[in-house]
């Protein structure tokens, strides 16, 4: 309400502010519940891997269409640790995206693995399975394939490329939990699957958290290992590992969200199609949009258009009392934390030019229409 005065009194007009997403209020929806599943881990006294978290295993495994889940401390912690549990070894090339958020990038590098980045398909955001084509030359072990925004990307051909190079997918399903890839739950797809419940993504807990979800045995058994001092029975040590846990407390609070999820994503694509209708009439130039694909549902994490005239539209939507993010900034090829690998500017255009004109419009379940065409009459207005 502070907030809402402070615009108030300086435009003399009382636009609602709206942020990127609105946690509190899918809390407020859920607080009985929510509040019930914490004071019975409190009551128990149990807090680090007990009945809640092999619940909830259980639990995202089925929803996932996967024979295990595992969890873990955070969704980079989960590809890392999927990753070694793959069998990457120091000094062995994984391939991934130029354009996602860090994670990929640094869970290879923490084992000591190389990076290669390659360039992105311009519509989908996804990495160009031609360009993965190309890279498969310099013999890399792994493949790591984002499915951004929470747009599955195109596994068939992946699953292909990998097949023929003998590679392992991984996908990193941290921004589409619940989207299927031709009837298919993304992570039960590829070798393995890694998710993210940090706060803001589509089940977020209420800290950090992330799983493995695999129908692999033997990757299942590894990553058990690894999140637990490579120990199986805390008392021998077979491998030198990390902690890498998720806390019973998230888990009780994730089990209560995820009954929730499938219609919180539906309501995400509902806003989505609304988005586009509006954006469409509006007949913004320069405005490109989201895109579906057939069979492949996608799930808008984040709804993200592309303008030339990005700066602009956002100041624009600043001035209205609406926040808009950009979701990348920079290419993960040309960020300082891998300059020693070489990468030049230019040489993943794709990845570089959608960092300069990418910008996330707000999404969360709880957006209203009324919201929506606030936002979209704010960008119609815009003469670039
Ligand atoms: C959020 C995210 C992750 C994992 O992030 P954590 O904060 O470690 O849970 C991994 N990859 C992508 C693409 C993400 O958006």
């Amino acid at each position: 309400m502070r907030r809402h005065t402070v615009i108030k009194s300086r435009q003399g007009r009382s636009p609602q502010q709206i942020l990127p997403l609105n946690l509190v209020g899918q809390y407020r929806a859920l607080q009985r519940p929510i509040t019930a599943a914490i004071q019975r881990v409190l009551n128990r006294g149990q807090f680090i891997l007990g009945p809640e978290v092999e619940a909830f295993e259980q639990e995202v495994a089925a929803y996932c269409e996967t024979k295990y889940a595992i969890g873990v401390a955070s969704g980079t912690d989960a590809l890392e640790l999927a990753l070694r549990a793959m069998g990457i070894d120091p000094g062995d090339e994984v391939i991934t995206t130029a354009f996602s958020f860090f994670a990929p990038g640094s869970a290879i590098a923490s084992l000591g693995a190389v990076p290669v980045f390659v360039d992105i398909d311009p519509v989908s955001y996804a990495i160009d399975p031609q360009v993965v084509e190309a890279a498969v030359t310099s013999r890399p072990k792994a493949i790591i394939s984002v499915h951004l925004y929470g747009l599955p990307c195109d596994l068939g051909a992946i699953r292909a490329i990998a097949r023929r190079a003998k590679l392992k997918v991984l996908e990193d399903c941290a921004q589409a939990i619940g989207a299927t890839y031709q009837g298919r739950r993304v992570g039960s797809v590829g070798d393995a699957g890694a998710l993210s419940f940090y706060p803001t993504k589509n089940l977020g807990a209420y800290g950090d958290g992330g799983m493995v979800v695999t129908n692999d045995a033997r990757i299942a058994e590894q990553v058990r290992l690894v999140r637990l001092q490579g120990s199986r029975d805390r008392v021998h040590h077979e491998v030198v590992s990390r902690n890498s846990r998720l806390d019973e407390l998230q888990a009780a609070i994730l089990r209560v969200k995820l009954p929730h999820l499938d219609a919180w994503n539906t309501a995400r694509r509902a806003h989505a199609q609304r988005y586009h209708e509006a954006l469409t009439k509006a007949q913004v130039s320069d405005l490109m949009l989201p895109q579906t694909f057939p069979r492949r549902t996608h799930v808008y994490h984040l709804y993200v258009i592309r303008s030339r005239h990005r700066a602009a539209i956002r100041d624009a939507l600043s001035r209205a009392g609406i926040v808009a993010q950009v979701h990348y900034e920079v290419p993960l090829h040309l960020e300082r934390a891998f300059a020693a690998l070489g990468y030049r500017p230019g040489s993943r255009p794709h990845a570089e030019r959608a960092a300069q004109e990418v910008l996330a419009l707000p999404m969360y379940p709880e957006l209203t229409a009324q919201m929506i065409q606030r936002i979209v009459d704010v960008i119609a207005d815009v003469s670039p």
